[in-house]
């Protein structure tokens, strides 16, 4: 069962008169329920790639299914709804409002999504709890560590229940062992609630929980290992 399909997906940057060749043509399939780890150097294209994927921006050429619905071929209105509704987005930087509270920052896509404040608070907290952060509610991100900032992040990546979580370079400004409890974070978010999980990262550290990886080098999927094969080459 395929989740995303993305079809020799290509990006050329315009950068003054010089042509950027981030992606040169990367075709894939991530199944329904898996966690695929995109590697790569810095460079590499991995935040554009992840950013095609996540319908935050266009393909120069090729194509992007998100449950067989073409990317392409929607609007900017029915991208939007899909971005709120089936994809939750978590980033190296947390990327919270710092005057809100942890369960504002969390009830805030569904409070986007047009539901009632009160409801909205009510299903970020019950989500908070999940991810391990029910007694820091009314912190606000400065209040709490680095990894506890991050599993804010991931309660509001999946506080509408989306059945995609896209985490482009989530331990990145983490030390390694927080690093780590993110990843099994993510792992277990994946088992417990079903979703798909595609993360990009530079550090092969962070592959542990990962049932594919791909290697993305100079703008392609230089190389594709399912579990099994690549703790071998790691
Ligand atoms: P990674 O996430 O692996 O570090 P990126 O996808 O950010 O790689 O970048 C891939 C290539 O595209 C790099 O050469 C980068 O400089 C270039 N690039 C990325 N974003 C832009 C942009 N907005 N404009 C021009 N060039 C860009
Ligand atoms: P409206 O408020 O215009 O009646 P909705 O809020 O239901 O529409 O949806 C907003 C946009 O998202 C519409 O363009 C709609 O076609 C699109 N949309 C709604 N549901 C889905 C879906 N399951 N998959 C893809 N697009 C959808």
């Amino acid at each position: 069962d395929i989740i995303i399909t993305t079809h020799d997906v290509t990006k050329v940057y315009q950068l003054g008169a010089e042509q950027v060749h981030a992606l040169r043509g990367i075709s894939l399939d991530v199944r329904r329920g898996e966690y695929l780890s995109i590697l790569g150097p810095s460079g590499s294209g991995k935040s554009t790639f992840f950013n095609m994927v996540g319908g935050l921006d266009r393909p120069s050429a090729g194509s992007v299914s998100v449950d067989g619905c073409n990317l392409q071929e929607l609007n900017q209105k029915q991208l939007a709804w899909i971005r709120c509704h089936k994809m939750g987005y978590i980033f190296q930087s947390f990327n919270l409002i710092q005057t809100m509270t942890a369960v504002e920052n969390v009830a805030l896509p569904r409070i986007f999504a047009g539901e009632s404040p009160a409801k909205a608070r009510a299903a970020a907290a019950e989500i908070l709890d999940l991810v391990g952060l029910g007694h820091r509610l009314t912190h606000l991100p400065a209040q709490v560590s680095g990894g506890q900032q991050q599993r804010i992040a991931i309660a509001r990546a999946l506080v509408n229940r989306p059945g995609i979580v896209l985490a482009d370079e989530p331990t990145g400004n983490l030390d390694l062992h927080t690093g780590e409890e993110i990843i099994q974070l993510l792992a277990d978010m994946k088992k417990q609630l079903g979703i798909t999980v595609i993360t990009a990262t530079h550090d092969m550290k962070m592959l542990s929980a990962s049932d594919t990886v791909v290697w993305i080098k100079d703008g392609r999927a230089d190389r594709i290992a399912r579990k099994g094969e690549f703790e071998v080459a790691i």
